[in-house]
Order: C-alpha cells, then structure tokens, then sequence
C-alpha cells in the first residue's frame, strides 16, 4: 500500500526524501483542480495563475477533454507504430487542417519535439539544401528556453541550464533576441550553411518577453532570403494562449517548421507535435525517427477534444480581452515594487523590484495565503498565465489578491 497524504507538510518530505532535487516548488500541495481553480490538501482553494507553465490553457480536468480520455483509456492506450491504428489518422488529419500543413509527426514531451524540429531541420539543410552534413548549422537566440535534453541544453546561455552536463552538441549559433540585425549578419556570413533559425514567438521562461512589432515577420522574411527554414517553438505561446491561435498569427507568419506541446493535451497527457510541409517533412523516411509513445491512440483523442474545446470556446478572444483587463488593473497598483507589466493575451509578467528585502518570492507567498498561486522565474519575475476559461469577474478578483499582496509590503 502507499501511504496516505494528509497534510502539505507530510507530501513536502515526503518529496524531500525520495525525490531529485531537480526543482524548488513553491511550498503548496495539490491535490485537485477544475477550470481556473485548484485545491490543496487541506481543502484551501486558489487561482491558478501559472497553468502548469500554459499547459492548462483549457482549464484543469475540462469535461471534454477527460471525457476523450476515459473514453479511449477504456478501448486502446497505445499500438506502437509498428501497427496502425484508427486514432492517429483521423487525428493527423485534423490537425494539420487545423494549423495548415501537409503532415504532423507526433511526440509526446516538448522538448522531444524541439528535438525532432532540429533533426528535420538538419535532414533538409543535408538533403535539400544541400550542406555539408559536418557543416550544418542552426540559429538560436539569447534567453531561449527549448527543454533539457542535452542537444536542447547546447543552445542555452543560462548556465544553471548547461553548466557541468559534459560536452554539448555543436552546430548551433546563438544571436540577441528580438534583433533583426543580428540576424540578417548571421545569415550573410553563414546562410550557406544555416538549415534553421529556431526562435519563440515569445521567450516564456525567459520572463515572457515580447519582441518588437515586426519581429517575426521580418525575420521569417530574411529566412527566406536565405533559403533558411523558420522554426518556432510555441510549446508555450501557441493554443490561444496570447490571444491568437498561435503568436506567429499576430503577424502572419507561417512557420517553416511549428512545434507545439503543453496545451495540445490540455495539461492532461504530454503530447507534442511537430508541423510541416511534404518538402520538409518527408525528409525522414520510415526507420529515421521514432518514439514508441508518438501519438499514441490516447494522445490522439486527448488532442483532437483539446483543440476543440479551445475553438468552441474562443479561448482567443478571451485570452485578448482579458490579458488587455490583466495589464490595466496590475499597472494601475501604485507600489515601486512592480518595475514593469509586459506580455500578450494571458501570457504576462510583472517584473518585481526588491524592496526591504521582500522579493518577488515573498510575493508569490504572500500571493498563496491569498488564494493565488504563480512562480517567480528568473528571480524577479513573475509569470502570470490563468487557464483561459477563468472569467472576466473572476479575473477582476484576482487582480484584486495580486494587488492586495503587493501592497502589503509597502
Ligand atoms: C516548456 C517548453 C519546452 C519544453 O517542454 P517539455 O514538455 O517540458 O519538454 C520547450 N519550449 C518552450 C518554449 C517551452 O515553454
């Protein structure tokens, strides 16, 4: 039998103990959700303002999504492709209708489809472009968060990231973010040998920071020039997150290559995709690429019933209308503690200057006595992301309990 958890404290050392060291939650414990709402083990309820890091854009347990689920669960979990199976057709269908593309390759983490995106980008660079396979290079940017496998670590600068994990992959050059320039040097020095320049939309863990108007479109423009693939990772700004279906979509950019993840399962199962054109995409032949679990029949029906919920219920809409409430209502608390209020849709953050030693994790305590709970990031930042079904009112309450929190240390 496994012990029973009856308090936050017993689950804390529990994890303590047993579990890596590998993260520093905020001291809270979990044990239910619904919609913009979660509960800890002694029944207190808070506003989840951090949606498992935009994962649970639709919501926790969303009734659609966990009807899908439970539904398949009951019929067939998983095939392997060594077999066909009657999920993952309809499913490739559907989401390549959905977003726009000739083919999907399904995996299941974001950072295996950060992965995936790098080694289709590389086959074409090989096959298509036709460079040196020792040559081939990829464009990163400054700030960038793509995951934690060591190829994806090896395009970092953060060095609590990549310090001490032995030698990383080559074959990645890293420019400033949100600099056109930098870009356009890059691409006239290198482009022969450049197959990619991977780049989000919005850098999310970097502290949600958002571009300059015309970013993407003017760096998808000089990868075109080049003949370069413009691959964007909206694992966590895609699915109405920033008030589109994807960030591209505010500029009109579409990708060469799209990696999407977190919510396409609604924060229910991890499934990822990677999204391109015949010309690109059939770059791997049968035996090059593979993942046992890549679009599983139960990752299927979980995403299809994902992305239907968000279109049904114009989380895009919400999101713009209410991220517009979210930035007016935090910029109008007067404390010299809030630096600066930034983001897009429901993708925001408030940068926290210290002040008598309170920092923006003592904010994010104070937050959770309040019923409200987000992470700082980057030390001073911090997140603010609801699942995109909370309401307007609701919304105007939490706002309320971030003001409430930062006012207290006045
Ligand atoms: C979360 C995230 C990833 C990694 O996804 P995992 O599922 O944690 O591997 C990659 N890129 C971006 C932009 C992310 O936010």
């Amino acid at each position: 039998m496994i012990e029973k958890i009856t308090s936050s404290q017993q689950a804390i050392d529990m994890e303590n103990k047993y579990g890596a060291h590998n993260y520093s939650p905020l001291p809270v414990v979990l044990s239910k959700g619904e919609g913009a709402f979660v509960w800890d083990v002694e029944g207190k309820k808070y506003f989840d303002f951090l949606s498992a890091y935009s994962a649970v854009n639709q919501g926790h347990c969303h009734p659609k999504i966990i009807s899908a689920l439970t539904k398949q669960a009951n019929t067939l979990t998983l095939t392997s492709r060594a077999f066909y199976n009657d999920s993952l057709g309809p499913y490739e269908k559907y989401i390549t209708q959905f977003f726009g593309y000739d083919k999907v390759l399904p995996m299941n983490t974001g950072a295996e489809g950060v992965e995936t995106a790098l080694k289709l980008a590389r086959r074409w660079g090989v096959v298509k472009k036709g460079i040196d396979n020792d040559k081939v290079l990829i464009v990163c940017c400054e700030g960038n968060f793509h995951g934690r496998t060591v190829t994806v670590i090896s395009m970092s600068n953060d060095p609590s990231s990549y310090t001490n994990y032995g030698p990383l992959t080559p074959g990645f050059i890293r420019i400033p973010y949100n600099n056109v320039e930098a870009l356009e040097k890059v691409l006239t020095e290198h482009g022969k040998n450049i197959a990619g320049f991977l780049v989000e939309p919005i850098q999310g863990e970097a502290g949600v920071y958002v571009p300059d108007e015309g970013y993407l479109k003017k760096t998808y423009d000089l990868c075109k020039k080049h003949n370069v693939l413009f691959i964007a990772d909206e694992i966590q700004t895609g699915i109405a997150r920033t008030g589109k279906m994807l960030a591209c979509d505010h500029e009109n950019v579409h990708p060469d290559i799209l990696i999407l993840g977190k919510a396409l399962s609604g924060g229910v199962l991890p499934v990822s995709a990677v999204l391109a054109d015949d010309d690109i995409m059939l770059c791997i032949q049968p035996g090059e690429h593979g993942s046992t679990f890549g679009g599983f029949p139960l990752a299927c029906a979980v995403a299809v019933a994902a992305l239907n919920v968000v279109k049904e219920e114009n989380m895009m809409e919400k999101a713009e209308h209410l991220g517009k409430i979210f930035r007016e209502h935090i910029k109008n608390i007067s404390s010299d503690m809030i630096a600066l209020v930034r983001g897009k849709g429901l993708l925001n953050a408030v940068v926290i200057k210290e002040k008598n030693n309170k920092t923006a994790w003592d904010v994010c305590l104070k937050m959770r006595d309040l019923g409200l709970l987000a992470k700082p990031t980057h030390g001073d930042i911090i997140r603010f992301a609801p699942p995109l079904v909370i309401k307007e009112k609701e919304l105007i309450e939490a706002c309320g309990i971030i003001k409430q929190a930062i006012l207290s240390f006045e």
